[in-house]
């Protein structure tokens, strides 16, 4: 099997055994674990605190945007700034629906109830959202990644139709060779030792913010200001990009 077929097959979630270490050549770059900074929901503390401590070491990230997040409309050019500062705009569907049926969901309206959407409907909203963001950013290309990882509207799935309109889907299978971690209230040495201790064979490391110094699910500025300086300090270990550009760089190996 190639590189490339074990690389995709792991994007589409079967899970295989350990990549070949004869494969040449490494992925993404001389054997440096890919790590993506995301941050959800369109939070207002991610622009007054995320972006400038991101700015600071030119790393790029992505932003999965709800449009009808409060700071969408009272700070559209800001959002718009970091679509044109290489950041990601990535889709999290236009109202940010989930199962109120799932534990610790007692916050989901019945309006934003996933489980009154049919799929049709989950699938139009998402696309929708890719036509809003497209009028933010002018781009046509972008990652999605769904909210609360539910993947069916009442029992019915609606994360397959959707794949084809997108680079690719974060967050949905955890496998050997991508770790997955959404942390809140936790320190900065807490942050660096996730990525520290990443098992050998991992290639990409996601970390899903919410709130930065604010907002909710929150990490405070400070750990979030050490978990970039460390990663930061070890250029040589890790590639940090933006979801979409980590996804086609993989794609092209
Ligand atoms: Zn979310």
């Amino acid at each position: 099997m190639t590189k490339i077929t074990v690389l995709l097959a792991v994007f589409a979630g079967f899970s295989f055994p350990a990549v070949n270490a004869q494969a040449a050549p490494a992925w993404p770059d001389n054997n440096k674990i890919a790590v993506s900074l995301s941050y959800d929901d369109a939070l207002a503390s991610q622009l007054d605190n995320a972006v400038p401590a991101l700015n600071e070491y030119n790393f790029k990230a992505s932003f999965y945007i709800v449009p009808n997040s409060a700071s969408v409309q009272s700070r559209m050019a800001d959002w718009q700034a970091l679509a044109s500062d290489g950041h990601e705009l990535g889709n999290h569907s236009l109202f940010h629906p989930c199962s109120a049926a799932k534990p610790s969901r007692e916050w989901v309206s019945e309006e934003q109830n996933l489980d009154n959407y049919t799929a049709e409907r989950a699938i139009r909203e998402v696309l929708t959202a890719n036509v809003f963001l497209q009028a933010l950013d002018g781009k046509t290309q972008r990652t999605f990644t769904p909210p609360c990882f539910d993947t069916q509207a009442a029992g019915n799935d609606f994360i397959e139709p959707l794949k084809a309109h997108f680079v690719a889907i974060k967050g949905l299978e955890q496998t050997e060779q991508s770790l997955l971690w959404a942390p809140s209230a936790v320190t900065g040495q807490q942050l660096i030792n996730y990525v520290k201790n990443a098992p050998e064979e991992t290639q990409l490391i996601n970390l899903l913010f919410h709130g930065i110094g604010g907002d909710h699910l929150s990490v405070s500025v400070a750990a979030h200001a050490q978990l970039l300086a460390y990663l930061a300090a070890n250029k040589d270990r890790y590639y940090v990009d933006s979801y979409i550009n980590i996804m086609k760089k993989q794609a092209k190996e």
